[in-house]
């Protein structure tokens, strides 16, 4: 069997902020593997949004090769997001690894993702390496932090490294740390192929492009090879290694991760978590991974229904390389053809549609997010599941109506607890355990409906405490709701993408400031419309926007010349549809203000 000894395979965890790409940085760079002239921050946040945004949404594995006491070393790095919606990217990085460097910032200590991803490597086994960094910043709590970290893994103050991302402080010694702590892949078999597909990527050259993890044998270009779970033959094209940027390898040999490009054209088909083996090994499947719940759902429709092929490519491009994005086709009277989306939370709501439109050029019409009620009439005792707000029932007397309810942490300063607790009581929250820990922090466990959290709960509390507070969240049961529809009316016809499912003691004050949102964003039109909502058989809120002067039209449509011809041209027809639809234009950036703002109950 071959040797593995020289193998390292490796995963960076943390909370939000506390410098995983930075120190992944570091690592490339003392490794050589990025030339310093190319070298630039947060590096491996390579999609164009995670640079503007300075945070990392997709998991990036890259090779590295490093020489300790004479001999040469291959680690292999994935580095993770941090943010709760894209803990799926995490845990199935983790299967990929054999140890994880556990990073906490030290001017901000153990924070709740901390706990959560903790969590995950423990579940999966892996080997846990300690590291506290930021400690070149004046502000940082060394001491405090260390004790922090001992108490968290009941690990002695010795095994915890220090370093500095930013100056390199320290990271020579992790990487020695990783060679002695990190134990080598283990392969199980002398005979065949096995890789455990870790990701995924679409070219429209090479067509699905997988990234596999390689547990037994080898895999070279012409292997005939198969899908285990989709039963899917493919012939290898070209194997590969991260270097962060592909490089083209003649193999790819047990205990490595690496792309396989296969061939296959159609998106869809093949699922992450599934094992590729060669066609006639008959070699057991690798235990997959946990089919992530959506926590929030969203309809989406083209704004010119001509678009509704490219919107169906687009997700299911979209969902190759993120796998927790659901969709399912959905039919509405005034929208046409669009579809329902599935989303890990608000923040990957955003993401997605950011990526429809920038990468994909596609205008959308994006109706209220909604999370999940189970509905059961009871008088038919039939039972269903509502995620459109405008598929929900009218009157709810006749009806039992239960919601998803979720377990939350939250780590704050002692002095913010008042309003916190204050907070958590608007929101409908009950506390379930508080501890003090570190110095003079409280870590809260409580739970709460999830249709709270989406009330914005997490920015409320942040502001309420300065900045410093984290959470972390999971689905837990379902319980009953007293919750009702409300209908938004433009010109006296209900907008399906308006409608949304609210507490029923919130109804009166969420119509009123429903309406006026609408009234301040939709653009003057011809003639005078009227802006109404209304729930429980009753219009709750009205307002009017007066008619527009007659040479302010030019503003109101494509004011902005930057915009390519291409998406005018969509725009265009999206007006004509509109105009024939309804008597009011509402412009597409409407319906993604209105989702942004939406506090999705
Ligand atoms: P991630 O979300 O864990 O990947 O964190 P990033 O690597 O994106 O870093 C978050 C922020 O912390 C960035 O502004 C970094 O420049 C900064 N940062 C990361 N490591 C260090 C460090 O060791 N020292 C200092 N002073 N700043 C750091
Ligand atoms: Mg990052």
């Amino acid at each position: 069997m071959e040797d593995l000894r020289h193998i390292r395979n490796f995963s960076i965890i943390a909370h939000i902020d506390h410098g995983k790409s930075t120190l992944a940085d570091r690592m490339l760079e003392i490794t050589s593997t990025i030339e310093k002239r190319k070298m630039k921050e947060q590096v491996l946040d390579s999609m164009d949004l995670e640079r503007e945004r300075g945070i990392t949404i997709k998991m990036q594995p890259v090779r590295m090769k490093y020489l300790s006491g004479g001999k040469e070393y291959e680690f292999n790095l994935i580095d993770t997001p941090g943010h709760i919606d894209f803990s799926y990217e995490v845990s199935r990085s983790l299967k990929a690894v054999e140890g994880v460097v556990l990073l906490v910032d030290a001017t901000q200590g153990v924070q709740a993702q901390t706990f959560t991803v903790l969590d995950m490597a423990r579940q999966e086994g892996l080997k846990i390496i300690p590291v506290m960094n930021k400690i070149d910043l004046p502000v940082a709590r060394p001491d405090e932090v260390r004790e922090e970290i001992m108490e968290l893994l009941g690990c002695p103050a010795e095994d915890i490294l220090s370093v500095s991302g930013k100056t390199g402080e320290g990271v020579a010694e992790l990487l020695e740390e990783l060679v002695k702590k990190v134990p080598p892949p283990v392969s199980h078999y002398e005979k065949g192929t096995r890789a455990l597909v870790f990701d995924f990527e679409y070219s429209t050259h090479k067509g699905v492009i997988v990234y596999v993890r390689l547990l037994d044998g080898e895999i070279k270009k012409g292997d005939q090879l198969i899908f285990q779970a989709i039963n899917e033959k493919f012939v290898v094209l070209e194997t590969g290694i991260f270097s962060p940027q592909k490089v083209v390898s003649d193999k790819l040999s047990a205990g490595e991760t690496g792309y396989i490009v296969t061939g296959i054209k159609k998106a869809g088909e093949a699922k992450v978590g599934d094992t590729i083996t060669g066609i006639n090994d008959n070699l057991p499947v690798i235990s997959g991974y946990m089919t992530p719940r959506p926590v929030v759902w969203a309809s989406m429709y083209p704004e010119s229904q001509d678009d509704f092929t490219d919107l169906k490519q687009a997700l299911e491009r979209l969902n190759l390389s993120d796998s927790s994005l659901s969709f399912e086709e959905e039919t509405s009277g005034s929208l046409g053809r669009g579809f329902r989306c599935g989303f890990l939370g608000m923040l990957h709501l955003e993401i997605v549609t950011e990526r429809l439109r920038r990468e994909f050029n596609l205008e959308l019409v994006v109706a209220s997010p909604t999370i999940s009620y189970e509905v059961e009439n009871l008088i038919t005792k039939e039972k269903g599941l509502i995620y459109s707000p405008h598929l929900f029932p009218e009157d709810t007397k006749n009806y039992r109506i239960m919601e998803p309810w979720i377990t939350v942490k939250i780590i704050t300063h002692a002095v913010y607890l008042g309003q916190i607790i204050q907070l958590l009581h608007d929101h409908e929250a009950e506390i379930v355990l508080t501890e003090n820990f570190g110095d003079n922090r409280t870590s809260l466990d409580i739970m709460m409906p999830l249709r709270e959290l989406m009330r914005n709960f997490f920015d409320e509390v942040k502001s309420s405490s300065s900045g410093f507070t984290s959470f972390s969240y999971q689905l837990a049961d379902m319980r009953q709701a007293d919750v009702v529809k409300m209908d938004v009316l433009i010109g006296d016809e209900i907008i399906p993408a308006f409608s949304k499912i609210i507490s029923r003691r919130r109804v009166e004050k969420d119509a009123q400031e429903t309406v006026e949102r609408l009234k301040n964003l939709i653009p003057k039109q011809l003639i005078s419309i009227k802006i109404q909502a209304q729930a429980l058989g009753r219009i709750l809120a009205s307002r009017s926007i007066a008619a527009m002067r007659k040479d302010v039209t030019d503003y109101l449509y494509g004011g902005d010349i930057t915009r390519k011809m291409k998406l005018r041209e969509k725009q265009k027809k999206g007006k004509k549809r509109m105009q024939k639809m309804g008597k009011v234009n509402i412009p597409a950036e409407v319906f993604l203000k209105m989702m942004k703002s939406s506090d999705a109950n």
